[in-house]
């Protein structure tokens, strides 16, 4: 039987792009030939590469507004370094709101100075810091929309006249937003677009060329871009199981639709953790994500007993990230409201219970 699959990532994706998938791996589009074997220099596959670069730009918004969309390799991590090292020249602007953006701290480190303009990490990262500024002679800002180990999300961005960057690596496609403020987002492909293996880069152009250093080819934007994404060999099949799903999105009418889903199901999931008395949210409530929910059992003696229930209940991948524990119910797009309504119930059934 199908598992509730509430996997931090890698994550669900619908059961259509799962059978759509399978059958690539035996016979691509009636060709004799499984996707797997076929050239990415092919006709097939570049059509493949350029819906999927399309269509992102499209679901987003970006059409036609000096952005282009990458599909690297190297995951979110790879980005961390990417970014500085494409775009630090002297000194870059970080908001810290938990592990993934410290990580991106210490990389840009390596290529100049960093000015950490806010940072939660005296609450454990339970919240998102409101009251920066930052500083205009930045050569960008990075912030994590989404924080996907604590479960806290960025609702607003702040006004700058500096380059914008955005690890959008949980909750891209998720919800709508006004993308063109960001001038690049990158999103590792696992928790929201596909399965792992490729990373989504929306760069605006102009932002490019301004720093001295010398850039490797591989770690250098441009050479993406002027190769349309094929520098190198893709990831051939992530690309094209990303690009299953977004078509598959955009038949939910497009983020927009999704979005209504998506706020259904953090609904549920948060009126029972603030209803039910043995179980207690971790971020705050302003800051919490309709991601990834993070919340505590009150008294540790009843988590044998929760623990069996929901895996009894055929529920997958509740256990909270070792930095939070106790547990965390990811959401993403592919996710259906019935199965929050599983854990939802075994949560009250708990308390009726205990
Ligand atoms: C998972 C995650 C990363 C790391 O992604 P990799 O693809 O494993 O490198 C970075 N940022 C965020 C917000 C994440 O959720």
């Amino acid at each position: 039987m199908k598992k509730h699959n509430f996997s931090a990532g890698p994550c669900i994706l619908p059961e259509t792009v799962f059978q759509e998938a399978s059958q690539a791996i035996l016979d691509y589009n009636n060709s004799g030939l499984s996707i797997l074997e076929i050239s990415h220099r092919s006709k097939d596959f570049v059509d493949v590469m350029e819906e999927a670069r399309s269509l992102s730009l499209e679901l987003l918004g970006l059409e036609n507004k000096g952005y282009k969309a990458l599909f690297l390799q190297g995951g979110a991590s790879l980005e961390f370094l990417m970014v500085a090292y494409n775009l630090l020249e002297k000194k870059a602007a970080y908001l810290n709101t938990g592990t993934w953006a410290d990580k991106a701290i210490k990389e840009a480190k390596l290529f100049g100075e960093v000015d950490v303009v806010a940072s939660s990490e005296n609450r454990n990262f339970n919240y998102i810091p409101k009251k920066y500024t930052v500083p205009e002679d930045a050569d960008y800002f990075h912030c994590t929309s989404n924080n996907t180990i604590f479960g806290t999300q960025m609702k607003r961005f702040p006004k700058t006249s500096v380059p914008m960057v955005c690890d959008m690596s949980s909750d891209i496609f998720s919800r709508e937003m006004d993308f063109s403020k960001f001038d690049l987002i990158y999103a590792g492909a696992q928790k929201n677009m596909g399965p792992a293996g490729t990373t989504l880069v929306i760069i605006k152009e102009d932002i490019l060329g301004k720093v001295s250093r010398k850039i490797p080819a591989m770690l250098n934007y441009k050479s993406h871009i002027d190769k349309d994404s094929m520098y190198n060999t893709p990831a051939v099949y992530a690309v094209y199981i990303s690009l299953l799903n977004l078509r598959w999105l955009k038949a939910q009418g497009g983020i927009s639709g999704i979005e209504e889903k998506n706020k259904k199901k953090a609904q549920l999931i948060y009126s029972e953790i603030d209803i039910n008395p043995l179980f207690k949210g971790f971020a705050a409530e302003e800051d919490r994500s309709k991601m990834n929910a993070t919340f505590n059992l009150v008294k540790d003696s009843l988590k044998e007993r929760f623990d069996k229930s929901w895996k009894d209940a055929g529920i997958n991948g509740l256990t909270g990230h070792r930095s939070v524990g106790g547990y965390r119910a990811s959401m993403y797009n592919a996710l259906p409201l019935e199965s929050v309504q599983i854990l939802v119930d075994v949560m009250s059934d708990l308390e009726r219970k205990a």
